[in-house]
């Protein structure tokens, strides 16, 4: 099941006119929502970046905090894996094409949930292999518009190589990935680049940064310069869906020794047990 507009419906029983602004400008934002234990991951977290990118494009928030916290729930309860992502999606509503923004016009409310299943196993243990490209995307990344146009084009660079991420750089920096933040590995000490506009602000690097403090790891939240990147001892990948992930070659050469390496082990055991102990704990 899925929800649009007020009403729970089979997906294929869902339809939006042609003359959504999401189809016809991309004029919309959205969100990923981990679900584990259908708790949600985050909720205030991923409700507060959701307002960030509403302001980012000035629309009115259709919903309080506790009326999306509702929403989401039902449709939890509508689906049945325990674990699910929820995509939440809102667009400036349906009006004849004008850029100007429509008066009075209600916005699209589209949200669907899908089986989360964690990466496989065989990938955590040898790595995976992204590229690098230049970050050619407009200068508002912190705000997560559905209008993925740059991040398709630059994902599919990696997909025709069989990799699995393109890592950007822009002006010699490291950003983030096409669907993903990174974190660099040098000399034992994580490198985060730090947030701004380039990048967006990923619920899952908060944590990886919250566990570095928490577990007196060290850490750097810098820029990180694209030689820095290429020759580091370690590169991490993170996201809602694919928690995080090593990669182990970057523009087909190895990254470090070329095998997942300690702060992965260390980050990836730490990120487990804190959503589990989060998550799955029911008392
Ligand atoms: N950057 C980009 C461009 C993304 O699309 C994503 C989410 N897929 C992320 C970073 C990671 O954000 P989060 O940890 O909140 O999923």
């Amino acid at each position: 099941m899925i929800y649009l507009n007020g009403k729970f419906m089979p997906i294929h029983e869902a339809f939006v006119p042609v003359l959504d602004r999401g189809f016809i400008f991309g004029d919309g934002v959205y969100e990923v929502i981990p679900v584990y234990s259908r708790k949600l991951f985050r909720l205030n977290e991923h409700l507060n970046r959701l307002q960030h990118s509403l302001d980012g494009i000035r629309l009115k928030n259709p919903h309080s905090s506790e009326e999306w916290q509702h929403l989401l729930e039902q449709l939890i309860d509508y689906n049945d894996s325990d674990d699910q992502y929820i995509y939440l999606h809102i667009t400036r509503g349906v009006a004849k094409r004008d850029h100007a923004f429509p008066v009075n016009v209600a916005p699209t409310i589209f949200i669907m949930s899908n089986p989360l299943l964690p990466p496989a196993t065989a990938l955590l243990s040898s790595g995976v292999s992204a590229i690098t490209a230049i970050d050619n995307r407009w200068v508002r990344c912190d705000v997560k518009a559905i209008s993925l146009l740059p991040n398709v084009l630059l994902r599919q660079l990696a997909v025709d190589v069989h990799a699995i991420e393109t890592i950007l750089i822009r002006d010699g920096f490291l950003t983030e990935g096409a669907a993903s933040n990174i974190f660099v590995v040098k000399d034992n000490t994580l490198l985060a680049p730090p947030k701004s506009n380039l990048m967006l602000p990923g619920i899952t690097y908060d944590v990886i940064l919250e566990l570095a403090v928490t577990h007196h790891i060290p850490h750097e939240v810098r820029q990180i310069s694209e030689t820095e990147t290429r020759n580091a001892d370690e590169i991490l990948l993170t996201s809602s869906t694919k928690e995080v992930l090593p990669i182990t070659t970057l523009d087909e050469k190895p990254v470090g020794d070329g095998k997942p390496s300690i702060m992965f082990n260390r980050l990836y055991t730490l990120y487990q047990d804190f959503k589990n102990t989060r998550m799955r704990d029911s008392s």
